[in-house]
């Protein structure tokens, strides 16, 4: 059984230490893995010990110069000190222990391993399953405008499936899926009717509709899942028929659907 964390980070380099960091500091359950030190190349085999090597090289060649512009100078290049100061100073000896606790401080959960993508939004790494669903919803509802009644709730989801044409900061319609009932008979919760302390559906019969006793199971915002008293195909009136004679003419119908 995978354990559920937000995010899962592969690889702690520059790049991934800093955004498996961020993101824990927001307050997501974020898994780092690094398979060697945390902080990548830069710190440990490139820009870091480069530039102190780069830097030895240069100050040999400037002191070269000193003989008949300065004075007479005497230089004996050594490896040593250049690879001293790499191991002391630059990569503690090529250990990420300070970068391992940089990024814990930040509330990450730091494994050691070599990480393996083994299905959608799921890794692996030392023999055990990390699946991840970055999934937040912002605790406090906010209003959508100063008119409206209506509030929401922020929500961030992953996608199981990357569409390809995402671009950053792209607005989606999205519709977020809480239930699904499947096999079942639904109607949109305006043609359920109260008629002498029943609930009725108008059902189509001949040219005119009949009242028919229904019971109703589940329920979503807008759709009713119909019990007993209605058939598949059947058509259903969307508006009351038997108000007035009227309305009844003009009454809008549709089939009774399955699901919600
Ligand atoms: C000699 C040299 C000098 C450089 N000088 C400079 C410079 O002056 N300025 C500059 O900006 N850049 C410089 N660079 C480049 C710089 O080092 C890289 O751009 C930078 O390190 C890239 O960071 P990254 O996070 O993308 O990748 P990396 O630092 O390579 O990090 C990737 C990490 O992922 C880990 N990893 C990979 N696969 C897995 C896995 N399956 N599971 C777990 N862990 C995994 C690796 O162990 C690694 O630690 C230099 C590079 C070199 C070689």
């Amino acid at each position: 059984m995978a354990e559920q964390v937000d995010v899962v980070v592969a690889g702690l380099g520059v790049a991934g230490e800093e955004v498996a960091g961020r993101l824990a500091q927001a307050g997501l359950s974020v898994v780092g893995i690094e398979a060697r030190l945390v902080g990548g190349e830069c710190p440990y085999w490139g820009c870091v010990p480069s530039k102190m090597m780069i830097r030895a090289g240069n100050l040999l060649a400037e002191a070269r110069r000193i003989d008949g512009l300065a004075g007479i100078a005497q230089v004996r290049p050594d490896w040593a000190p250049v690879a001293r100061r790499i191991r002391d100073e630059a990569t503690d000896s090529w250990n990420d222990r300070v970068a391992v606790e940089r990024f814990t401080g930040k509330g990450g959960r730091f494994v050691r391993g070599s990480a393996r993508l083994v299905g959608p939004r799921r890794v692996e790494v030392n023999g055990e399953e990390y699946e991840a669903s970055v999934s937040r919803v912002e605790p406090l509802a906010k209003t959508r405008d100063w008119q409206s009644p209506v509030k929401y709730f922020e929500a961030t989801l992953s996608l199981v499936k990357d569409p390809g044409n995402l671009k950053p900061g792209q607005k989606v319609r999205a519709v977020v899926r809480l239930d699904e009932a499947d096999g079942v008979l639904s109607i949109p919760r305006g043609a359920l009717f109260e008629k002498d302390g029943k609930r009725v559906v108008y059902r189509r019969s001949g040219s005119g509709f009949e009242a028919v006793e229904v019971t109703t199971a589940r329920q979503s915002i807008s759709h009713l899942v119909v019990g007993s008293g209605l058939a598949a195909g059947d058509v259903i009136a969307l508006r009351d028929p038997s108000a007035s004679r009227s309305q009844a003419s003009s009454a809008s119908a549709g089939p009774v659907g399955p699901g919600t």
